[in-house]
C-alpha cells in the first residue's frame, strides 16, 4: 500500500519508520528543510510516562484564578479573538476537570505512553540511535508540602496502572541526584520514576528519518501542503506548493496544524495551539548539571541533560497559532533554570526558543480511525508528544496495515468526542 504521511515532527518520523517496517511505499510530506524543525525541535526532552496527569484535573482551577494576570504564571490564556473552536474546546476542558474524569485520563494516557516507551527503547536496541539519551529516571521534586502530598496521590494512581514511582526525602533527593545540593533546605520531598528517559528529540527524529530515508521512504521536506481533498468517504488526495500527491492511507501528522487542515473536510479535531518555551545553555561544571532528568511540577519547568547541554523547558501560553519568542515568557524559564541549577550551565549563553504543543482539552491524543475511512490521526500529543510518538506511530502503522494493535485502542480516538 502506498501511504502519505503529513508531517515530519518527531510523531510523523516515527509513523514513516513503523509503517515502512510493516512493507508499505512511504511518503512523507513536509514544509520545512528537514524533520523535526518545528515543535519537536528543543522540548524538555522528557521520556515522561510520569507526566500522564493531564492538565485538566481537580486542582487546576483554584490554579488558574491564582495565576490570572501574571506573566510569569506556569500558565497563560490569551483568547482576546472570538474563535468559537478555541472556545469549545475550553469548555470540553472544563468538563474533564472533575477526579474520575481526570482519572480516566490518566490511565488513557499511561496505556500509550508505556506502550511507547517499550516501542522506543525496542527500536533504540534495534537501530543503535544515538541522541544524547539518559536512562536514569525522572525525578519531581517539589517544595511545598502540601504540592507534595497531591503528587503522592497521583503517583499511587499511576502506580496501579503499572508505572513504577518511588516517594523520598529531601536527603534522598540529594543522594539520587547530587546536582540538587544547593536547593535540598528547600524540597519538602521528590517522587523518581526510575524507568522513564530523556533525550534529544530532534537529534532522534532527524537520525530516524535518515534511516527511514535508506529504507526507501521518500521525504518530501520544502514542501507545504495546501489542502486535502476529499470525495465522500474518502481522500482523494494532497494538494501541495510542488503539485497534486495521491495515495492509498493518509496520515495526520501536523502537529497543531493538524486542526486547521482537517477543517475544511468537516472533521473537527480538538486540538489548540499550547506556546512552550525552553532555553539550552552549554555544561559548565558537570557535576553541578543533573544527569536524571528533573521536573520542577510547582512551576511546572523539566530540565534534561542533553550531552554538554543542559536543557530547560516549560510554561504554557495559550494564544493562538503565533510561534514569536516572547522575551518575558522565555525568561520566566531562564529565571527557574538559574535557581535549580545556578552553576551547572552558562546561563549567559543560554538559547531560547517556542514551540507549540498540540493539546486536547483531556491531554490524550488523537489516534487511528476517522469518518474519511482511508485518512488516519496521529496528532494531539500535547505536552508528551516525544513520549508517545514511537508507539502512537506503531500503533498507527498496525491498523493501516490491517493488524490487531497491541493495546486497547479505546479512549484514543476521535470517537470519544
Ligand atoms: C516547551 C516544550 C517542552 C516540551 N517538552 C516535552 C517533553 O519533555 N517530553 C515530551 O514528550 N514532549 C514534550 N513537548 C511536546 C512535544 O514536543 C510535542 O508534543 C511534539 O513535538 C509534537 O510532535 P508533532 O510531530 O505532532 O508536531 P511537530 O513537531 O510540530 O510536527 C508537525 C510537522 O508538520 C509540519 N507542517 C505543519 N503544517 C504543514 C503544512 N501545511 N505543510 C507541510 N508541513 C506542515 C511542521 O513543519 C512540522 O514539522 C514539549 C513541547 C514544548 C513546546
Amino acid at each position: 500500500m502506498k501511504v502519505l504521511v503529513l508531517g515530519a515532527g518527531v510523531v510523523g518520523t516515527a509513523a514513516a519508520w513503523y509503517l515502512a517496517e510493516a512493507g508499505h511505499t512511504v511518503e512523507v510530506v513536509e514544509r520545512r528543510e528537514g524533520a523535526g524543525l518545528e515543535t519537536s525541535f528543543a522540548n524538555g526532552g522528557q521520556i515522561s510516562a510520569c507526566h500522564a496527569e493531564p492538565w485538566a484535573n481537580p486542582t487546576v482551577l483554584p490554579k488558574l484564578l491564582k495565576w490570572l494576570g501574571r506573566e510569569d504564571a506556569p500558565l497563560v490564556f490569551r483568547w482576546g479573538r472570538w474563535d468559537p473552536a478555541l472556545w469549545a474546546w475550553g469548555l470540553r476542558f472544563l468538563a474533564n476537570c472533575p477526579a474520575g474524569r481526570a482519572a480516566v485520563n490518566t490511565e488513557r494516557t499511561l496505556r500509550i505512553a508505556l506502550y511507547s516507551r517499550r516501542c522506543l527503547q525496542d527500536l533504540r536496541a534495534a537501530t543503535g540511535l544515538d541522541y544524547d539519551q539518559r536512562t536514569r529516571g525522572i525525578l519531581h521534586v517539589y517544595r511545598d508540602p502540601a504540592e507534595f502530598g497531591h503528587a503522592r496521590t497521583a503517583a499511587r494512581l499511576m502506580r496501579a496502572h503499572g508505572l513504577e514511582r518511588s516517594e523520598h526525602d529531601s536527603a534522598q533527593c540529594v543522594a539520587i541526584e547530587p546536582a540538587l545540593a544547593p536547593i535540598r533546605d528547600q524540597l519538602a520531598g521528590g517522587i523518581l520514576t526510575p524507568d522513564d528517559e530523556s533525550g534529544d528529540a530532534h537529534k532522534f527524529t532527524r537520525r530516524l528519518a535518515e534511516r527511514a530515508a535508506a529504507r526507501g521512504v521518500t521525504f518530501r521536506t520544502g514542501t507545504a501542503i495546501l489542502g486535502l481533498e476529499r470525495e465522500g468517504d474518502r481522500l482523494t488526495g494532497v494538494v501541495t506548493a510542488a503539485g497534486r500527491l495521491t495515495a492509498d492511507a493518509y496520515v495526520l501528522a501536523l502537529g497543531s496544524y493538524s486542526p486547521l487542515l482537517a477543517r475544511p473536510l468537516g472533521l473537527r479535531l480538538p486540538v489548540v495551539p499550547a506556546k512552550g518555551y525552553s532555553v539550552t545553555a552549554p555544561v559548565t561544571v558537570p557535576a553541578s548539571a543533573p544527569t536524571v532528568s528533573i521536573t520542577d511540577d510547582e512551576h511546572k519547568i523539566v530540565c534534561s541533560r542533553l550531552g554538554d547541554r543542559l536543557r530547560v523547558a516549560g510554561t504554557a501560553e495559550m494564544a493562538g497559532w503565533d510561534p514569536a519568542l516572547n522575551e518575558r515568557r522565555w525568561r520566566v524559564v531562564l529565571d527557574r533554570a538559574r535557581a535549580l541549577f545556578p552553576s551547572g550551565a552558562d546561563w549567559s549563553r543560554a538559547e531560547p526558543w517556542a514551540g507549540l504543543r498540540p493539546v486536547t482539552p483531556d491531554s490524550v491524543p488523537l489516534l487511528g480511525p476517522t469518518p474519511i475511512r482511508n485518512l488516519w490521526l496521529d496528532t494531539g500529543h500535547g505536552t508528551l508528544g516525544w513520549t508517545m510518538a514511537c508507539g502512537s506511530g506503531k500503533l498507527v502503522a498496525d491498523l493501516i496495515s490491517g493488524r490487531k494493535p497491541e493495546i486497547a485502542l479505546d479512549g484514543l480516538g476521535l470517537d470519544r468526542f
